[in-house]
């Protein structure tokens, strides 16, 4: 069998083997007490991770996409206005989504490695009437963090329900739900929280909540939260079956996400970040994000002279690290490299190693070892 390699793409994140552990215990009802005491506390240390006293968490069978789905089919109706605010891939497949529904939505879009300026949005909102606004937190094509904060801040004083896709920072980027006023925080399991792939994961503030009450039938059977309520209030109740395996590996890696603390969590995730770009940068490659955009959570890499995009990344991965290529435009010239969940210091360590290995196969002349030492340097300074 294959030596099992280093998942350093932008999701899924490498799955620690206690959420895999836990992964291999027996299937239960889906309305019995293991799966009832799992999804309560699943949901408690849900709200806990966005920082929400009274928010409604709610956790689905699905993926990162049916999230973005229900948290917009459950805020904007016909007739309402949404704003997107698109760094990228994922703002714009918010705006697809609204489309497939009829639903009306405009789309500031920033060349890519950027996020929209607080005053873009300013401007924007004094133009035109929305009701609600979406912004992706952390793009995973272009590698930008949007300045969610600001951006809460100027909606804050207006009357607008402010929808966050998190997917790719909730758990490894703050995110004050309640002290923000984000009404949405939308997510995934296979990101920051490390845990595998298969479940949409939202927080809906109680405003946000009164809203989707207000607006009666939606165009939605599975992806109506009034449907999921009750349920998320009481799992021993009936909607559809929920994947108890996954909730269960979900509930854990939600522990190991508490057990180190967020605030631990957020500087690991800043300091890996910092690190594995110092060592990149001395290796000669450049960063495609703009600065002030950089996200904690992954990093998009330009290529130097030299180093051919399909090669490096196959010697990389027989080396043992798996990383992304570029998307749209960014194809051939960057590789992603995703840094989020709970890769530890060894694991980064042992990756710019793998990498160092790989640009000397590949025939790239370099200062061997300036990269780790690099990132030692933040790592253990
Ligand atoms: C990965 C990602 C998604 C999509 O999630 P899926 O689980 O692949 O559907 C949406 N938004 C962002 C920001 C992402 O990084």
């Amino acid at each position: 069998m294959d030596k099992e390699k280093l998942l350093m793409i932008p999701g899924p994140s490498p799955v620690h083997p206690r959420i895999l552990n836990s992964l291999s215990l027996p299937t239960v009802s889906h309305v019995g007490p293991e799966h009832v005491a799992e999804m309560k506390k699943a949901l408690d240390n849900l709200k806990k991770v966005v920082f929400s006293e009274n928010g409604e968490p709610f956790i689905v069978a699905g993926a990162g996409t049916l999230a973005m789905e229900m948290a917009l089919l459950n805020i904007i109706e016909k007739g309402e206005k949404l704003l997107g605010l698109s760094q990228g891939f994922f703002g714009q497949r918010m705006a697809q989504i609204t489309q497939s529904f009829g639903l009306d939505c405009d789309l500031i879009e920033n060349e890519w490695g950027k996020a929209v300026l607080p005053e873009e949005l300013d401007a924007k909102l004094k133009q035109e009437e929305y009701k609600a606004v979406v912004s992706t937190h952390v793009d995973t094509c272009t590698g930008a963090c949007a300045p969610v904060k600001d951006y809460a801040k100027i909606l804050k004083q207006r009357d607008i329900y402010f929808i966050v896709d998190g997917v790719c920072a909730t758990g490894g980027i703050e995110e004050r739900m309640d002290d923000w006023g984000i009404d949405v925080i939308l997510t995934a399991a296979q990101k920051c929280f490390g845990a595998p792939p298969g479940l949409a994961i939202l927080v809906f503030s109680q405003e946000a909540m009164e809203k989707r009450r207000r607006m009666g039938t939606i165009p939605a059977y599975y992806s109506d939260i009034l449907n999921w309520l009750p349920i998320m209030k009481d799992p021993s109740k009936y909607f559809s079956t929920p994947c108890v395996n996954e909730i269960r590996a979900f509930y854990e890696s939600t522990r190991i996400v508490l057990e180190e603390g967020l605030e631990k969590r957020f500087l690991r995730h800043a300091r890996v970040a910092r690190s594995i770009r110092a060592a990149l940068t001395a290796l000669g490659f450049s960063i495609y994000t703009q600065e002030p955009f950089l996200a904690d959570t992954l990093s998009v890499i330009e290529y130097p002279e030299g180093v051919e995009d399909q090669s490096f990344r196959k010697t990389f991965a027989e080396n043992g690290v798996i990383v992304a290529g570029g998307l749209g435009e960014t194809a051939g010239k960057v590789f992603r490299m995703g840094h989020m969940g709970n890769l530890s210091v060894s694991q980064v360590l042992f990756a710019l190693d793998a990498l160092e290995r790989t640009l000397s196969s590949v025939g790239y002349s370099f200062e061997s070892g300036s990269g780790l030492e690099a990132a030692r340097e933040i790592l253990e300074g």
